[in-house]
Order: C-alpha cells, then structure tokens, then sequence
C-alpha cells in the first residue's frame, strides 16, 4: 500500500513497510504510537496524533511524518482536537483527561471509557494518571465519581490541584511517588527545600554557564550567568534548608536536554520538575509551558488562560520567582506593550532565547539543520 503521490523529500524517508504501520496505528487510534509520528490530511491540511479522536481519513489524503515540525513545515495545521503540536506525553494525556472531564455532563465517568473518549488503551491512561498524579487506578476511579472534584476542573483547576484539594493523593502519594511535570511540591511541604538532596552542575551553553540542579525525582533549579559562585549561592539561597552538593553525571541527559532547548530546539524528553511551589504559583508555571516554543503571551494573556484575568501581578512575581528558566519558559511572557519586561537572569539572555526560538521555528532555518 505505497502512497500514489510522493510529493515530499520527508514523505520519502518513510518506507513503504512503516507507512503501513502507521496506518495500522492510525486505524486503531494507538495511543501508544503517539509522539512516534504525525498524519498529516491533505484534504483539511491538519495533522494529527495517531490516537486523534476524530474521524478517520480516507488513507489516499494521508501523509505520515516521523515529527510535527516536518508537517508544518509542509503547510499542515495541527488539529484542534488531539493537539499534536503538545509535547506528546502523558502529561498531555492527562490534560486531555481534565478537559474532557471538565466538560463532561456525566456525574459519575468509568475509567475505560474516558480512556476510549481519548483514544488511548486504559493501560496507557492508567500510566500517565499514575506518572502524572501519583494516584492509582482505583483512587482515581473514585476520584472520577466525585462530583465535587468535577466542578473544580470546570473552575479551571488543573487535575493535580483538583485531586489534591478533594482529599485524593496525600502530599506523600501524590509527590513522592510522581516525578512528572505537573507533580510539584506544594509550599506546605519540604519548605526552603527541607529533606532535599539536590545536586548540581554547570555547564556551558550559547547563554552563557547554565547551572542545572535536581533530587533523584527531577530537576529543582536551571539558573543562567557568568560567574559560576554567583550561580551556586542562588541555589543555597532557593533551597537554604536542603543539601546541596556537586552531582556526578545522573543526570546528564537532563542538562543535554536543556542545553539543547536553550539553543532553541524543540523539546526531545520529557523534564521532571521537583519544586517547591504554591498551588498559583503551580498553575501558573504549567501555563508557561504550554507556550508554543517561537511564540510569546503577555501576563495579560497568562492570566485569562488561568482563568483569573485581575491576577496579573501575581502572574509576573510568578514567573519572576521560576526557579527552573527555560524548562518552563517564563522567558516567553512579555508585556502587553510588546516590551520584553524582566528577566532573572538578565534581559539581555531573554531577548537571545526568543530570537533562537523563533528563528528555530522557521522553515528556512529548520530545513537548513535537517
Ligand atoms: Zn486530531
């Protein structure tokens, strides 16, 4: 079943044999293929994840790409319904979840057909919720039938939040156990860093020297600058009550991984966060990282999305207080006015990030890199 129409040098590079695969995936809407590739609809010029609950194409109007960026590069927009243009990961799943759970005008969901609305196996479901909250399948099934933990996500509560202030998930389940990115540490809990083994290391980057600190759960701080003391004594001062030594290389791939998003790539793994943060300050950090990478929001835009337009003050004193830059990119808010406004790690790094990242997000320069 090879593809009539081979109009595209990344069409090419997929075989005949994976092509078919994918079609299977794409037929069975296997969430498991997510993240894996795109399909990509010539007839409506979206693209979308393998486990897109939408209709199915007719398999002629179909093009598959190993990664998004090759699909918009093409001209396709993601689709609105799977959000293939979202870090595919159970995070994203999870969100999923929420949304369809906050809209949702059942009382009472089952847990496989929640999976089944989003297109993913209950088994796949089951991981993300366990990666994500920390919770099981059965404490989370009881946390489906409450109607009270419904509403809170309708209020705009994110799931973490919602389960967590219905009772679900003791601050001990929910964060020792997640290490994913929604899984932070509320401020009543390890506050200035208490019980935290953290280490560090610093590396150099375009920006400047990164210093990247992390618990054997994930990563607790990315500060930039020039003089490596400097970077070490904002550590001692975020986490005065943790202990702080030099790491060794456990977590190499984290700080590749960083290196390379600072120089404007696009997101390869997944980053843990272990942080200490208020339940706002939470919120709103989840918000910065669903700003597309090239892309900016002003506080203002920050707030509303949060639900909360009046708050944007506490918007900005949020991401000025981030403690992880460029894994939540709090360098992508700006002011309404289109000034830069602050940045902890100096202006002059954020005006750098945002060009990078935009000039990764277009074709020219991208096509050139492949
Ligand atoms: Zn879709």
């Amino acid at each position: 079943m090879n593809m009539s129409r081979k109009n595209t040098q990344s069409e090419s590079a997929i075989s005949s044999h994976a092509a078919a695969r994918f079609w299977r995936a794409t037929l069975s809407r296997d969430a498991r293929a997510d993240g894996t590739f795109v399909l990509a609809v010539r007839s409506t010029h979206i693209y979308c994840r393998p486990s897109c609950p939408a209709r199915r194409p007719l398999r002629r109007n179909v093009v598959f790409y190993r990664t998004r960026e090759e699909a918009e590069r093409q001209g396709f927009r993601p689709c609105r319904r799977c959000r293939p243009n979202e870090v595919a990961s159970p995070v994203a799943l999870v969100a999923r979840a929420s949304e369809y759970l906050a809209q949702s005008s059942e009382d009472g969901v089952r847990f496989s057909a929640l999976a089944a609305k989003l297109g993913a196996t209950p088994a796949t479901l089951r991981r993300a919720f366990l990666q994500v909250t920390g919770l099981r399948p059965r404490e989370l099934a009881e946390a489906l039938r409450v109607a009270r933990f419904k509403k809170m996500l309708r209020d705009g509560k994110s799931i973490t939040d919602a389960l967590y202030e219905t009772g679900y998930g003791s601050p001990s389940r929910v964060y020792e156990r997640s290490n994913a990115q929604l899984g932070m540490t509320p401020a009543t809990y390890r506050k200035g860093g208490k019980g935290m083994k953290i280490g560090y290391t610093i590396t150099k980057s375009s920006l400047g020297n990164i210093l990247v600190a992390a618990t054997e759960r994930g990563i607790s701080a990315v500060y930039l600058g020039d003089v490596d003391a400097k970077l070490v004594a904002e550590l001692h001062e975020e986490y005065p009550r943790a202990e702080i030594s030099v790491a060794g290389d456990s977590f190499e791939r984290w700080v590749k991984e960083i290196v390379q998003r600072v120089e404007g790539n696009p997101p390869r793994i997944e980053l843990p966060l272990d942080l200490q943060a208020t339940a706002f300050q939470r919120r709103v950090w989840q918000e910065l990282q669903r700003i597309p990478r090239g892309t900016t929001r002003t506080y203002t835009q920050v707030a509303r999305a949060l639900g909360d337009p009046k708050a944007v003050r506490a918007v900005a004193r949020a991401c000025a207080t981030n403690p992880v830059s460029i894994v939540v990119p709090c360098h992508r808010v700006i002011r309404q006015d289109g000034n830069l406004a602050g940045y902890r790690w100096g202006l002059s790094r954020k005006e750098q990030l945002l060009r990078q990242e935009r000039l990764a997000a277009t074709p020219q320069k991208k096509a050139a890199q492949a």
